[in-house]
């Protein structure tokens, strides 16, 4: 059994296909025709663009319009002025075409690759996948064809580009292994979607796999098994089976509303990174939006967007929700969220360091920027606005009155906005459970990230193994961190919602409705399933529940309780 990471849940049994990389290696080359040179390259772009439209249709028909949009990226990159104008330099210069193109598509790679965060590194391979999609046109060699595997294929490769996924034929492939990539990497998300199970991050396992080997893939264990015995088969046969039945079990919870066995009524709503996630959170039957997480429409660009640019992509997605809820969170960068451009000076402690809510209001012309583009959105939807990673009472206080500021400044302008618009805080800090008492009284609304929670609790990297033993939510530190946070909140009358990680916990789920959370935001994929798990608790035998774990003392022993209850 090799381990890996489990990206898309599900077993998958079939036979391996080994996706080998062409060769894309040339003589750098000088050129004396450069207009020539330059035709060709615009040729190869344009054909490039051609192939990869035709390639999102097929992506559209299979996995949906929002994922084919993952495609038409791949457009805007290949059509950036910047690298664009730099290519043409290069070739005027005598460069050839490949060259030039490669040069710049590394030096975009590079910055990418060096962020260390899983979204902007995802960005890597984009244009990873772009670089060799046009350089086997000029160099004239053909593209892997995926569209041909047989049924029962498990694709094995390298990496797996959108591009490749894009080609496959869903029915056929039950499987995905890849040496690279992570939960974050577009392909992954494509995964999903198209409900393959996937591993990746799988060590050497090009060298390890053969080609039409039997394979097991367990997407939600992160494992692969190479040629299994009769045994495994069996076992890993009756997995495939249990899981299908319950993921068909789960669409009777599709359209009903989110309620507890004793008839309490919840939000259940979905975390987001791109205005085109409203639609699959709606696909998914959420709710609404619980998290707008909108560092990544920054990260897409080379430079901070302008205020039109972030009031089209807001305004998308409110009207995409019609009237539903639109928390939308302001610039979380900082931490292990780089933005290259930004500048931000490299720290010995990121997470304790210059992010966030800290980095917005002492950048008061961008944070402006932002909120008089959520501002103008709110004209045409149920949008809030969520400042991310507050500490103190001042950072609220600052943060409302610049939204005071800017709301007359468009009142006097004459430009709409939602007069009523609610403001409220992630709390997600330690300092911010101790003083949750006094931040009620400053926001609308409390959501708590139990991602930076638990680390700020337990004084625990999120990110660091060696330290993941200390980083969990059912620590009993973080427990009572939540009990507080929910009962300051509730004592002045907000509402409180969690849109970390742990509010797709099943064992979480009783605790929390015992502490009296009202709000559940989720990744789309998880919303049937988190429904099911409310409905099966009354707030009686959930404050059972919860009386008996805040006594237990360890982790262990809250968790081990847990399972013999959920
Ligand atoms: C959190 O910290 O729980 C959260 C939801 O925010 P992020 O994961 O973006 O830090
Ligand atoms: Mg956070």
């Amino acid at each position: 059994m090799i381990k890996g990471i489990g990206v898309s849940a599900g077993v998958g049994i079939g036979r391996i296909l080994l996706v080998e990389e062409h060769s894309l290696e040339y003589t750098p080359h000088e050129v004396k025709d450069t207009e020539a040179e330059q035709a060709r390259f615009n040729g190869a772009v344009e054909t490039f663009c051609r192939n990869t439209e035709a390639q999102a249709e097929a992506l559209k028909a299979s996995a949906g319009a929002k994922e084919a949009e993952i495609m038409l990226g791949h457009i805007s990159i290949v059509q950036d002025p910047y690298l664009i104008g730099e290519v043409e330099k290069k070739i005027a210069g005598g460069t050839c075409a490949e060259a030039a193109f490669e040069e710049m598509c590394d030096m975009f790679i590079q910055v990418f690759s060096a962020s260390g965060d899983d979204m902007t590194m995802q960005r890597a391979a984009d244009v990873r996948d772009v670089k060799a999609g046009v350089l086997g046109l000029l160099l004239g060699v053909s593209d892997v064809k995926l569209s041909d595997a047989p049924p029962s294929t498990i694709l094995c490769a390298k990496e797996l580009t959108p591009s490749m996924i894009a080609e496959i034929k869903k029915e056929n492939i039950v499987g995905i292994i890849t040496e690279t990539g992570s939960t974050t990497s577009h392909s992954a998300i494509l995964a999903r979607v198209l409900e393959i199970p996937a591993v990746m991050s799988v060590p050497d396992i090009m060298s390890c796999a053969k080609n039409t080997q039997e394979a097991i893939v367990d997407g939600g264990d992160g494992c692969v098994i190479l040629a299994p015995d009769d045994v495994q088969l069996g076992e890993y046969t009756r997995k495939r089976e249990r899981l299908l039945e319950e993921r068909r079990e789960l669409e009777k919870y599709r359209g009903r509303p989110t309620q507890s066995a004793d008839g309490t009524v919840y939000e259940l709503v979905c975390n987001i990174g791109k205005p085109q996630d409203a639609a699959k959170a709606l696909e998914f039957d959420g709710e609404g939006v619980g998290l707008f997480r909108t560092e990544f429409l920054f990260m897409d660009k080379t430079s901070v967007p302008t205020e039109e640019e972030q009031f089209t992509e807001y305004k998308k997605a409110a009207v995409i929700l019609k009237g539903r809820p639109l928390i939308i969170r302001t610039l979380d960068i900082g931490g292990d969220k780089d933005i290259p451009y930004l500048g931000l000076a490299k720290e010995e402690n990121p997470f304790m360091g210059f992010r966030a809510i800290r980095y917005c209001l002492k950048n008061r012309e961008l944070f402006r920027t932002q909120l008089r583009a959520i501002l103008r959105a709110s004209a045409f939807g149920n949008v809030s606005i969520m400042f991310p990673l507050i500490t103190c009472v001042d950072e609220v206080r600052e943060g409302k009155a610049l939204v005071e500021e800017l709301k007359s400044e468009l009142r006097a302008e004459g430009t709409q906005f939602d007069e009523n618009i609610k403001v409220g805080i992630m709390t997600e800090t330690a300092a911010s459970g101790i003083i949750a008492d006094l931040l009620a009284k400053e926001c609308d609304f409390f959501s708590i990230g139990t991602n930076d929670l638990t680390g700020y609790t337990m004084a625990a990297d999120r990110g660091n193994s060696d330290v993941s033993y200390l980083y969990s939510a059912l620590q009993p530190s973080v427990l009572r961190m939540i009990r507080s946070i929910i009962r300051a909140g509730r004592e002045c009358g907000i509402p409180v919602g969690m849109c970390g990680e742990a509010a797709a916990d099943p064992m979480m789920i009783p605790l929390l409705i015992s502490f009296g959370l009202t709000e559940f935001s989720v990744s789309a994929p998880s919303v049937l399933r988190v429904r099911k798990s409310i409905s099966c608790w009354t707030k009686e035998r959930a404050d059972e529940v919860a009386e008996k774990v805040m006594s237990l003392s360890t982790q262990s022993e809250v968790r081990d309780y847990l399972k013999t209850v959920v």
